[in-house]
């Protein structure tokens, strides 16, 4: 029996993006997989029932659920659905299971076989289905967009009969994926750019994209390649500098985050309060907690003359092309699992596999997600 693949409409409010386009759908139908659709699944990604040629429409959600050997979804599904998968089946998605830990045990108790995209490993192998990275672009894009939005100046500088408009000084902290694109982004509408991170082997990236990096002074290198713990004088001095690098920016982007961790926090209340006024902080770690003291995740809050973004989900804003990206990075993970009959073959010995496995046979795979819900 070839294997039957299914995606719904997203449950979670918010969410807009749906986890098969009609490009990946087709793929999946050619390499021999039935293709059930929940009706209207992709409407709000733009993405009308039309334009799936090779995909069976379902209306019942129920029959989905039941019926999919291999299910994926975008957020993580709910112990309800859980419940109605059929027994053994695959799903495929984000798991976010630190804070699902009810949904990772039912995962486990109907012996669900679960992978969480977050857990895709960052090998160069995998770089196709690394959809925090595909994710974190978007995020980082559509926050310089919102920054430029919120200011009440342009960012280019323009030379005009009015006379001379100076270029909106724009701080991106925090240089990975999402950063990468907020710098290259904020370049690309004129802005003077700077950045930091506290990772050295960011400063090249930095220079690369057209950037300055905040030099602080502080080396946290260490023997091996591997930082080193700062004194309470060196990271005194370290923040002393990207604070006064705050107070001249006009926008902030902040995209510091630490695997499995509440955001750091980089921006104190007495940072922000040096800030101009009409100065605007875009907190992309809002959910995590936020970067900035002030920040309040899904508000804006004016601080002294000063707006402190903190949006939610910004890859469902931009949710056409999140999508795409998402499902091809579903379908590059998929794919080798799917024979040449059409039959699900996963090869465990692939450490993409193994280590993205959450669920597994009644067991939780991913060892802290067991530690926190288990406390083994
Ligand atoms: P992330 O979202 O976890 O964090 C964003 C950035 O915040 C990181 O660059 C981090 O160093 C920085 N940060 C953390 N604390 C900070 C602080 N106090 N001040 C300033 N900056 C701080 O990062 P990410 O985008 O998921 O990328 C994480 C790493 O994975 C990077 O090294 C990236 O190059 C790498 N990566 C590798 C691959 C691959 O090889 N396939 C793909 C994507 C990312």
């Amino acid at each position: 029996m070839p294997v039957t693949i299914g995606a719904l409409r997203e449950r979670v409010p918010g969410e807009t993006r749906v986890a098969l386009v009609p490009e990946v759908a087709d793929k999946f139908a050619a390499a021999g997989a039935r293709v059930l659709i929940e009706r209207g699944a992709g409407v709000s990604a733009q993405f009308p029932d039309a334009l799936y040629k090779k995909v069976e429409w379902v209306d019942d959600a129920q029959k989905i659920l039941s019926s999919a050997d291999i299910l994926l979804s975008v957020q993580p599904l709910s112990v309800a659905q859980i419940q109605s998968l059929k027994a053994g089946a695959v799903v495929a998605g984000f798991m976010q299971a630190h804070a699902q830990t009810d949904a990772v045990k039912a995962l486990r108790d109907r012996q669900i076989t679960a992978f969480a995209m977050e857990l895709v490993p960052r090998i160069s192998r995998a770089q196709s289905m690394d959809a925090l990275s595909s994710q974190a672009a978007i995020a980082g894009y559509k926050a310089v967009l919102i920054a430029a939005n919120t200011l009440d100046k342009f960012l280019p500088m323009l030379t005009t009969a009015a006379g001379t408009i100076r270029p909106a000084q724009v701080l991106i902290i925090g240089v990975g994926v999402a950063g990468l694109q907020a710098i290259a982004t904020a370049k690309r509408l004129g802005a003077v750019v700077e950045a930091y991170d506290v990772r050295s082997a960011t400063k090249e990236q930095v220079k690369s994209l057209g950037a300055k990096f905040v030099e602080t002074g502080v080396s946290a290198e260490g023997s091996g390649g591997y930082a080193r713990e700062l004194t309470d004088e060196e990271k005194k001095k370290q923040q002393e500098v990207l604070d006064s690098r705050i107070a001249v920016a006009d926008a902030v982007v902040t995209t510091a985050s630490v695997p499995g961790r509440r955001a750091p926090r980089i921006i104190s209340k007495a940072a922000v309060e040096r800030m101009k006024a009409g100065a605007v902080v875009v907190d992309i770690a809002a959910e995590q907690g936020g970067n900035c003291e002030l920040t309040q995740a899904g508000q804006t809050v004016i601080h002294q003359g000063v707006k402190i973004v903190g949006p939610v989900n910004l890859p469902a804003q931009l949710a056409l092309n999140a999508s795409e990206m998402y499902a091809r990075n579903l379908y590059n993970f998929l794919k080798p699992a799917i024979d040449k009959q059409a039959n699900l073959a996963i090869d465990w010995q692939d450490e993409v596999f193994a280590q993205s496995c959450l669920t597994h046979a009644g067991a939780i795979k991913h060892e802290p997600t067991a530690k926190l819900v288990e406390g083994t």
